[in-house]
């Protein structure tokens, strides 16, 4: 079956709708192509908080000396200077206008009074969704999608792009069903693909080191067969060994545990000795690894009500409060005699380091580890304990792109047709992405490619 439109998108995350809404609105006839049976990807089961300096929330904090030059220096540093300065730049400065898009048009509500603050920021930027999770976004999308007549077309898998005799990229072929479908794209491809953070064999391939020892948090599509698409196609793919891991997820499913993001207002990370191991804001794969040495390579996270006042975690996440509860690998003490009980941890030392923790607490006092915005004091009750172990979490390597996400060869030349946006591209984040970057990636780049391959169809 052959179907003719403007522009393809192929996957429905927040960098495929981003682009075909986009594409649309520059008078595209486009089409979204989603291989699973719903949409969303990693963007929906993502905590979904967006970096963007300047945000309007920083002015209500107290926090006016923010700027996108500052943003691409915390992302090009925190990905080990491994990341495209030229690239980063593009994302950081048209992240206040990607957000606005959102809040104004998309209709994505954000908290009005509050931001969050990943480690490896200098700043406190990141804008929180409704509900702290992607579905805010994802579900505001599709409703988009619909009122603008954009077909979204699931259970519809690429399985190879299509070139002319010129060498651009004029469609793809799919599959739904066993059948065969061609989709003929005018102006070009978009590929927002994802990454291949569940595609466990390919995480070994890349990066040997992460091994059967890793579970993920990644939605079940991100299996990464669309890179190596790009690639027969003459896309260059780099930066494909650096593999985030996210240090807290559940030791069972490995999915992220995001009521432990208490640990951001001052929960504590033990180790089946009771005792602290490494400064919890630290970058998630110091974290990861830190974990894996520890006994039985996993962590104990710690907080009271103190710190969950501010956090507010548990009523946030109350499906994930039953759940790990139910589970049996999270519990809720009056004190710390029965959080040594639940989780086997040696009372007395437990003690120790609570009681040291409290002679510790405010910005500048953590002697030990340096926690960079200060301990709690964790002398009262209640308390919260959960189990965590590193999951693989995003695939930081992919398609070369340029500033105008166009994918590109290995010598750097243009691939007419294709472009890339998201976690399917490979040159932002460098080593190591640090957190509240995705979505403004994916915002950022899925509306330049949607936009660019609208203007290559007149
Ligand atoms: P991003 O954050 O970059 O938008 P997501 O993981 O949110 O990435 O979305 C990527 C989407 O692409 C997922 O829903 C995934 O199922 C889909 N996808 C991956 N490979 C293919 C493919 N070969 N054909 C169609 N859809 C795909």
């Amino acid at each position: 079956k052959v179907n003719n439109y403007d522009v393809v998108v192929v996957g429905a995350g927040g960098a495929g709708f981003s682009a075909a809404i986009t594409a649309k609105n520059a008078g595209a006839n486009v089409v979204l192509l989603e291989k699973m049976p719903a949409v969303g990807g990693n963007s929906l089961i993502s905590g979904a908080e967006m970096n963007v300096a300047k945000n309007w929330v920083q002015p209500k904090l107290g926090i006016n000396d923010d700027s996108p030059e500052l943003h691409a220096q915390d992302t090009f540093k925190g990905g080990d200077k491994k990341g495209d300065m030229k690239v980063i730049n593009v994302m950081t400065h048209n992240a206040l206008d990607a957000a606005k898009w959102c809040k104004d048009y998309i209709g994505v509500n954000f908290e009005p009074d509050n931001l969050f603050f990943f480690g490896g920021h200098s700043r406190k930027r990141a804008l929180i969704p409704e509900g702290h999770t992607g579905t805010e976004f994802i579900s505001k999308f599709m409703h988009k999608a619909e009122e603008l007549g954009i077909p979204v077309i699931t259970n519809m898998k690429m399985v190879d792009l299509i070139k002319n005799a010129e060498g651009r990229v004029v469609g793809v072929k799919a599959e739904m069903n066993g059948q065969e479908y061609t989709f003929n794209a005018k102006g070009g491809v978009v590929l927002a693909t994802g990454g291949f953070g569940a595609n466990a064999q390919m995480v070994k391939k890349y990066n040997p080191k992460i091994d059967e020892r890793f579970k993920t948090t990644d939605a079940p599509g991100s299996t990464g067969e669309a890179l190596y698409m790009a690639e027969k196609a003459g896309a260059q793919l780099v930066n494909m060994g650096y593999i985030q891991t996210y240090p807290i997820c559940d030791p069972i499913s490995g999915v992220i545990e995001l009521i432990a993001d208490a640990r951001f207002d001052g929960a504590l990370m033990l180790n089946q000795d009771a005792k602290r191991f490494v400064e919890e804001l630290d970058r998630r794969d110091v974290l990861s690894h830190a974990i894996l040495k520890q006994p039985g390579g996993y962590c104990w996270v710690l907080w009271n009500d103190n710190i969950g006042k501010i956090s507010n975690t548990v009523k946030t996440h109350t499906n994930e409060y039953e759940a790990f509860t139910k589970q049996g690998i999270m519990k809720t003490c009056e004190d710390l005699k029965c959080i040594a009980d639940f989780t086997k941890m040696p009372y007395d030392q437990l003690v120790k380091t609570i009681d040291r923790v409290n002679t510790m607490t405010g910005k500048g006092n953590d002697k030990d580890f340096n926690h960079r915005s200060g301990l709690m004091d964790m002398s009262q009750g209640k308390y919260y304990v959960i189990k965590a172990v590193p999951s693989t979490h995003h695939t930081m390597g992919g398609i070369r792109i340029n500033e105008k996400a166009q994918a590109l060869t290995a010598d750097g030349k243009v691939i007419p047709g294709l472009w890339a946006a998201g976690e399917v591209t490979g040159v932002t984040h460098g080593t190591n992405r640090l957190g509240g970057n995705a979505y403004t990636d994916i915002i950022v780049f899925g509306r330049i490619a949607g936009q660019a391959a609208a203007q290559a169809a007149k």
